[in-house]
């Protein structure tokens, strides 16, 4: 497979093996033997230094009827309103300008702009997750983001915007060159494009569960250069934010339009003194995943012999992805919750565990509880829902970037 940035060989460092798609989550046990898997293993570019899974599945199979809803995570949605916040007042926007946001979901981030006064434009290609925006006044087109449509859309409706925003989708496209391209396309002359994305560094620390087909690439600020600039747009920003255990902000406009930020020269060359240039660094990553693998798994053996039950809380894709990679399924959890009301009820991909309300925890008091989605650790922990469990001795497992029992 070559690179689809700049179409080098790619070098494989990382392999989880036969892996399910991560949001089809079945609807009953017969559904099991008919389950679709392929292989998911991760590639280095050492031309342009870009991370990304070497086998993809066709977005048209990922994200049809895609159940995740961003609006679920309070945590999410105060970090929609600090975007809207920070980006309407770095960058002027007002009355006159529109925020264009592709993979706009529910319409959470745009709603937050809508509510500083600022006209909105949602794409998303999840037909049923864009009418819930639709709904909500958020005018949302279900399709794809590419070149085409881009094209499509300044041509047909003149659609020009100041702000093109992108969280969470970047790192999806496959047709990455076509996607820039058709945000060079849609971007005034003095507009920014702003994307953020789990930034490569996760991957060095252990943080492995953003793996999985939909997530294509695991950007380096150094690959991303390379990137925008084969299309004429530049990075002239960047930003560390906390979503998604670490992400990166970057900021990009027509090349040669706005000075380059300080931060984007320092970013670089930490990039390069830690090793993002290099194969060996990615290798390194890959042994030490395996080495907590094997902890945890037999953290998970001594639990059981001791009789004590472990079940697992909530059921994102990254929180699949460890369960597969690691091989944790029914043998080692009594169950699973999730609060979303779309997965309860639904069997897990590949590890096929039934997802269960938050409630069963206070039903059922497990001595243990697995955090899967272990960057949401702390609102986990404090949720009022748990407290009665907490008091009577239950304990929380953290699995990543390193096991701890507290
Ligand atoms: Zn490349």
């Amino acid at each position: 497979m070559n690179c689809r940035s700049c179409e080098t060989e790619l070098v494989e460092f990382f392999s989880l093996g036969q892996i399910p798609s991560l949001n089809l989550f079945l609807k009953k046990e017969e559904d099991f033997a008919s389950e679709k898997k392929y292989n998911l293993s991760v590639g280095f570019c050492p031309k342009c230094f870009l991370v990304q899974i070497i086998d993809i599945i066709s977005p048209e199979d990922l994200f049809r009827d895609y159940i995740y809803f961003s609006s679920v995570s309070k945590y999410f949605l105060e970090h929609c309103k600090e975007n809207a916040d920070y980006l309407a007042k770095k960058l002027n926007l007002d009355k006159e300008s529109l925020v264009l946001e592709i993979a706009s979901n529910d319409g959470s981030q745009l709603q937050c702009f809508k509510e500083l006064g600022i006209p909105v434009l949602g794409v998303d290609p999840a037909k049923n997750i864009a009418k819930v925006a639709n709904e909500k006044g958020i005018r949302t087109i279900d399709e794809f983001f590419s070149y085409p449509l881009a094209k499509k859309l300044k041509e047909e409706q003149n659609v020009q915007a100041d702000l093109i925003f992108g969280a969470n989708v970047l790192a999806h496209v496959p047709e990455i060159v076509g996607f820039v391209k058709g945000v060079k396309e849609l971007l005034k002359p003095k507009g920014t494009a702003v994307f953020e994305f789990p930034y490569v560094q996760g991957l060095v620390e252990n943080k492995f569960d953003i793996i999985y087909h939909e997530h294509v690439f695991y950007y380096s600020l150094i690959a991303l250069i390379h990137l925008f600039k084969s299309v004429d747009l530049e990075i002239y920003d960047v930003k560390m934010t906390p979503m998604q255990g670490g992400s990166l902000m970057i900021f990009a406009s027509h090349s040669g339009v706005l000075p380059i930020h300080e931060n984007v020269k320092n970013l670089k060359a930490k990039e390069i003194e830690s090793g993002f240039d290099k194969l060996e660094t990615y290798q390194k990553m890959s042994e030490s995943v395996l080495a907590i693998k094997h902890e945890l798994v037999d953290l998970l053996k001594k639990l059981k012999r001791e009789g004590k039950r472990v079940a697992a809380y909530s059921a994102p894709a990254r929180g699949n992805i460890l369960l597969l990679y690691f091989g944790i399924d029914g043998n080692y959890l009594d169950f699973i919750v999730d609060k979303s009301k779309a997965k309860q009820g639904l069997y897990t991909p590949g590890t096929h565990l039934l997802v269960y309300p938050p409630e069963k925890i206070s039903e059922e008091k497990p001595d243990y509880l697995l955090i899967l989605c272990w960057n949401l650790a702390d609102e986990v922990m404090q949720m009022e829902e748990l407290k009665n469990w907490r008091q009577n001795g239950g304990k929380f497992i953290i699995p990543i970037p390193e096991i701890k029992i507290v």
